[in-house]
């Protein structure tokens, strides 16, 4: 079986270079080694991350060359030797949390994003902007039988991070929280929140992302560029709970900081390569948390997966072919994707 993996062909879209177009080619299927399964993509959806993994934005840097993706969903076709937990024909996704080591402080204690020994899919290890990816068996997500592989794809990241990043922020049932960045993340994100029982403000500095959010449930919307959303927010509501800033620019986390009241927490998600100046009295003063939020577990994924398939959150999905990468990277640097663009391998 391995043999035969070995000779076929797979299309792939790689980054060969930091800032250049991704070529779309002719790549070896991947061999799998002990415990790991190889998925058929179905579909795999366009995080910003893998705009910034394409840059080499971040400090840490991806590998060279790199296939991003890591929404990518399908189906197993081949598994490998010591697989039991997975079989042939299961529905799967490859989510950013690739693999880790299991045994660290972190993988003992639920926290296993937190494993220094992590590895990324589409970042440190190939993704799935690809026909093929694999990945530990251990490690992919399986996926309810009636979702739609393009619709689920983007919970195995936008979903789960945004989830988990409600979660981390302690809010209750009927306290105001603010989404800043109504993007991929941002648009499921303000359905969870909506999901978990709180009052939902959607903040973007685009009209379009705002009629989204209104269309998604939203009770308040701002636009950034109007008006100053922390005088907004303090007026109309006193300030939120909770602040979940996944947009990627400095302001938005200032504004998100700026708009959380007394006893209140701001999630730090979106990644801009940059620094937030955080005023010390008044987070001490107004005893203001400020905590980073990394994706999310297994355990969380299947939770977030669950309030897809109970048809509790949506995701606003533009389906594209996988050929079509580079004019979606330019669309979404511009700020012209509204929800998410799923790549299909077809
Ligand atoms: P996206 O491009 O789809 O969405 C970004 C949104 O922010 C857009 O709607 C844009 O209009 C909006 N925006 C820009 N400036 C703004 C401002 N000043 N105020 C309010 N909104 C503003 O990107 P995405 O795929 O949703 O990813 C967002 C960020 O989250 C990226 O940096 C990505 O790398 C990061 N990310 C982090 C994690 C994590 O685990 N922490 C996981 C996935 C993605
Ligand atoms: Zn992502
Ligand atoms: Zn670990």
């Amino acid at each position: 079986m391995g043999e035969i993996t070995e000779r076929r062909m797979m299309k792939a879209a790689v980054v060969d270079k930091f800032k250049q177009q991704l070529e779309i080619k002719e790549v070896p299927v991947p061999s799998l080694e002990y415990g790991e399964v190889l998925v058929k993509i179905k579909a795999c959806g366009v995080c910003h991350t893998d705009l910034h993994a394409a840059h080499g934005d971040w400090p840490v840097k991806p590998k060279l060359p790199l296939i991003p993706g890591h929404e990518g969903v399908g189906i197993v076709k081949e598994i490998g030797e010591g697989v039991t937990s997975i079989k042939v024909g299961d529905r799967v996704g490859i989510p950013w949390l690739y693999s880790a080591c299991g045994e660290c402080e972190y993988c003992l204690t639920g926290r296993e994003t937190l494993c220094p020994d992590q590895l990324n899919a589409g970042y440190s290890v190939d993704g799935g902007y690809a026909e093929y990816c694999k990945a530990p068996a251990n490690y992919v997500v399986k996926i309810p039988e009636h979702l739609d592989f393009a619709e689920v794809s983007p919970i195995f990241c936008a979903g789960v991070t945004t989830y988990k990043a409600l979660k981390v922020a302690e809010a209750k049932a009927g306290d105001w929280v603010a989404i800043y960045g109504i993007g991929g993340l941002g648009h499921v994100a303000l359905q969870y929140a909506k999901a978990m029982g709180y009052n939902v403000i959607a903040v973007d500095i685009m009209e379009d992302k705002l009629e989204l959010a209104k269309s998604l449930g939203a009770d308040l919307t701002v636009n950034g560029l109007e008006v100053d959303p922390v005088q907004e927010i303090k007026e109309k509501v006193g300030g939120v709970q909770a602040a979940i800033s996944v947009a990627v620019t400095k302001k938005a986390f200032e504004q998100a900081y700026g708009s959380v009241k007394r006893g209140g927490t701001l999630v730090v998600v979106g990644l801009p390569n940059d620094e937030l100046p955080i005023p010390i009295f008044d987070t001490v003063l107004n005893g203001v948390t400020v905590k980073g939020s990394i994706v999310g577990t297994r355990k969380d994924l299947q939770e977030s997966i669950e309030f897809a398939a109970q048809g509790k959150v949506r995701t606003n999905i533009e389906v594209q072919p996988l050929d079509k990468i580079n004019d979606v990277f330019e669309r979404m640097a511009n700020g012209k994707i509204n929800g998410r663009v799923v790549l299909t391998m077809a």
